[in-house]
């Protein structure tokens, strides 16, 4: 790295003003980003799926480029800085960047993936999925909303469905910087979350059968209590992944009784079960554990449980090389620091199944996101973002 490359810094205040400005757009930031991009010199293209590519040249166009970004769409009362702080912050490493006159060996690629979120259209992360390869684009273009509108109808309405086939601009690498979304930065005091793991995760639908009957007339010793039944199988989620801890989460999130009337004792419910950890042998396990106490509540209580896995995502571990590359960066700048997994599913955890990949994290306050209340401090934006940069620069060289 030349000497003006290493004391290289970014201007945080331009890169706050920027997410809070973006705030302001509201749900389609697309066009404004887009003239960002423009305006800092970088080749746009959009894709199929509407996922947008802000391309920097560098020396050897031959090589393919070192991407950074993340997304801008949010929860409907999500934060500012969930997907936005990493999309601005790619920004504002090109806008440094190019004010510095820096040029890099191999061109970078800022990427603002469609749809992480997954709150109008089901899954999340649908676009950095389908460049991987998990979903065909006419499989995602055809997701119907609630009120029935495609993910295609909803692209063409704002002139985001793109000529690029989803999947052909080749990236050497991916870096995504994100808000922790958890409390364990805050917690250490540390700024920097080399993020060296994302959690495997395995979904649930559950159905449990009891028998309906008169509230009144029916003595305890011969229910058959659906709900009852489910409440002992939620407290053994609990347990089953507290002693499979402190790496693994078990959440019944849903549950809904058939047909539920005050003096009727429930008879049926499906249920959620969502099972998380960064180890796919944990997920096994705690799979057994779970069959086996679903099996045990359901003989003692004369009930069906039934338990279909119907999604399972294997844990990620991302590319060692680049988890150092962002290690060494971080170390570089002076930042405190710490390996972390990523608790939450990112687009790079999709992207690093066909791209060498790696997250950064900062913290934001009291572990809060997805809610209004997400918070996080200007100077963790701004050092996320150094430590974006000076990973970018070390993966695409500096050209001399
Ligand atoms: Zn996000």
């Amino acid at each position: 790295m030349t000497k003006v490359a290493s004391n290289l810094q970014i201007d945080s205040a331009r890169l706050w003003d920027t997410i809070h400005e973006t705030a302001k757009f509201g749900a389609t930031p697309k066009g404004g980003v887009r003239r960002a991009c423009e305006a800092a010199g970088l080749e746009v293209h959009v894709d199929a799926l509407g996922s947008m590519f802000g391309l920097r040249k560098g020396r050897d166009m031959s090589k393919p480029p070192v991407g950074l970004g993340s997304h801008l769409d949010t929860q409907p009362t999500g934060g500012k800085f969930d997907g936005v702080l990493g999309t601005l912050a790619a920004l504002e490493v090109v806008r440094t960047l190019n004010d510095a006159g820096v040029e890099t060996e191999t061109p970078i690629c800022i990427v603002n993936w469609t749809n992480e979120e997954g709150s109008r259209f089901a899954p999340a992360t649908m676009a950095s999925a389908a460049y991987a390869g998990d979903y065909t684009t006419e499989n995602i273009l055809a997701r119907r909303d609630a009120a029935g509108v495609t993910v295609g109808e909803a692209l063409d309405s704002i002139g985001y469905r793109g000529s690029e086939a989803v999947g052909v601009r080749k990236l050497g690498a991916f870096v995504e910087l994100h808000i922790e979304q958890g409390p364990l930065l805050e917690a250490e005091n540390k700024t920097i979350g080399v993020v060296d793991r994302g959690q495997g995760i395995v979904w649930y639908d559950g159905k449990i059968t009891g028998f309906e009957s008169h509230a009144g007339t029916t003595p305890m010793p011969l229910r058959r209590d659906a709900l009852a039944t489910l409440s002992e199988f939620v407290l053994a989620v609990e347990r089953i992944a507290k002693a499979h801890g402190p790496n693994a989460v078990g959440t019944v999130g849903e549950a809904v009784i058939a047909a539920p009337s005050r003096n009727v004792i429930p008879g049926e419910i499906a249920f959620t079960v969502d099972i998380r950890s960064p180890a796919s042998e944990t997920l096994d396990a705690i799979d057994k554990d779970l069959r086996g106490a679903a099996a045990e509540i359901a003989g003692k209580r004369k009930a069906e449980i039934v338990l279909d896995a119907i999604w399972r995502k294997e844990p990620t571990v991302f590319n060692p090389k680049l988890v150092d590359a962002v290690e060494s960066a971080t170390k570089a700048l002076g930042y405190s620091h710490r390996r972390i997994t990523s608790g939450a599913g990112h687009d790079a955890c999709n992207l690093a199944n066909v791209v060498p990949s790696a997250m950064i994290f900062v913290p934001c306050k009291d572990g809060v996101s997805h809610n209004e209340l997400e918070d996080a401090t200007q100077a963790d934006c701004a050092a996320g973002a150094n430590a974006l940069m000076h990973t970018v620069l070390a993966l695409a060289g500096v050209a001399s």
